[in-house]
């Protein structure tokens, strides 16, 4: 667990206050997106393919900062599109701190050594550097070559100068476990606070759809990744009951509401990943507006293969509450990796036949 005690006692706060005041529903990390427009063109992404009207517009610095009060999470997660490309990003990270809330500034890192003296090292600013993997995989995932070495001369310079910085890595089809492991080890040699790390989203807007992992297939590729984790003293930034889930030990409902989306179209509903299911004009509509009980693997097929942090970590950190215990168990002695999974909760809709054989990644990336 890379997470400072500081952060992980205001967030505790936080989730205290929301079972005191009976909330069932509250959010945990606001996803704010200022902008779509981005410096690449990733082959898994959802967010590029807009005409330019909308990859233009962006999120003022009012806009960002009434979302933050509205929403109340503890933790802001700033992404995009690129949010170093957005002018006013600094103003707009100052006053999340001033808030006192923990911000996230999720990037590709191309602008970040150009753009680095427009922040200060602060324990409520984190820089999270989107890497999916080694050299060849993350400059593949990207679309782009020498991306990977630009991202980890940026890793270096901003932990060099002082700032917290954590790894953001999605899996995409074709990752081995050992690959995969060897990245790790490698983000610690980084020095890096930690790593996110979870299977890629198959969005209906990405430009390759051939890219994803099945849920079943993520889950034994987490079991291994952890069977080879054992001792190696990867910083893991997620809580433990998820990264049980991930291994397959654990059958959680979506609890999207934990991480609302406020994007430049308004707050999108149920979640960052799904585009087409509508926005709503305030938080307070989006909560209650929105029809939560038609979202989750088993409720509708677009969510099948779901395993994303915005849908799932707060399920998961919901759990720990109920069961510290068991929380504390896989916190120190790691998901289990052997022996039945979980059962999946069955589809209420008909399942699509399932395609006959996958190839690997066919993306590769260009100069
Ligand atoms: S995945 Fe991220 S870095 Fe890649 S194109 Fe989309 S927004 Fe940009
Ligand atoms: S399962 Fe939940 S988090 Fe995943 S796409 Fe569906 S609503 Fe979003």
């Amino acid at each position: 667990m890379g997470v400072p005690l500081r952060q992980q006692f205001t967030v505790a706060k936080y989730l205290l206050q929301q079972k005191f005041k009976g909330n069932q529903r509250y959010p945990l990390v606001l996803m704010l997106e200022p902008l779509f427009r981005c410096n690449l063109a990733c082959a898994g992404c959802g967010k590029i393919d807009y005409p330019d009207e909308i990859l233009n517009r962006r999120l003022s610095v009012e806009e960002a900062l009434q979302s933050v009060d509205e929403c109340g999470a503890p933790i802001v997660s700033i992404a995009g599109g690129e949010p170093l490309l957005h002018k006013e990003l600094p103003q707009i990270v100052e006053g999340i701190i001033a808030r006192g809330k923990y911000v996230y500034l999720c990037t590709n890192a191309l602008l970040l050594k150009k753009r680095i003296d427009d922040y200060q090292p602060s324990p409520y600013l984190t820089f999270s550097i989107h890497l999916d993997g080694n050299r060849e995989r993350h400059d593949a995932s990207v679309c782009q070559k020498g991306v990977f070495d630009r991202a980890v001369e940026a890793i270096e310079m901003a932990i060099s100068r002082g700032f917290r910085v954590t790894v953001n890595c999605t899996l995409f089809q074709g990752e081995g476990a050992e690959e995969i492991a060897g990245f790790l080890d490698h983000c610690n040699k980084l020095g890096v606070e930690g790593t996110t790390i979870a299977p890629g989203f198959s969005y209906e807007h990405a430009p390759q759809q051939d890219i994803f992992i099945k849920m079943r297939e993520s889950k034994q590729l987490f079991r291994d990744v952890f069977k080879l984790g054992r001792g190696r003293k990867w910083k893991l930034n997620h809580s433990s009951l998820y990264l049980d889930f991930l291994a397959g030990n654990q059958s959680y409902n979506c609890t999207p509401w934990g991480n609302p989306t406020r994007n430049v179209f308004g707050w999108q509903k149920p979640c960052y990943l799904l585009v087409d299911e509508g926005y709503a004009p305030s938080f307070k509509a989006l909560m209650e507006e929105t029809p939560w009980d038609k979202y989750g693997n088993n409720k509708n097929p677009k969510c099948a293969n779901c395993m994303a942090h915005c849908g799932y970590e707060a399920s998961a950190v919901e759990d720990s509450l109920k069961n510290p215990l068991k929380a504390a168990w896989v916190s120190l002695f790691g998901p289990r990796t052997t022996g039945p999974m979980a059962e999946e909760p069955v589809p209420e809709y008909e399942v699509p036949a399932a395609p006959k054989a996958r190839p690997a990644i066919p993306i590769k990336a260009v100069d």
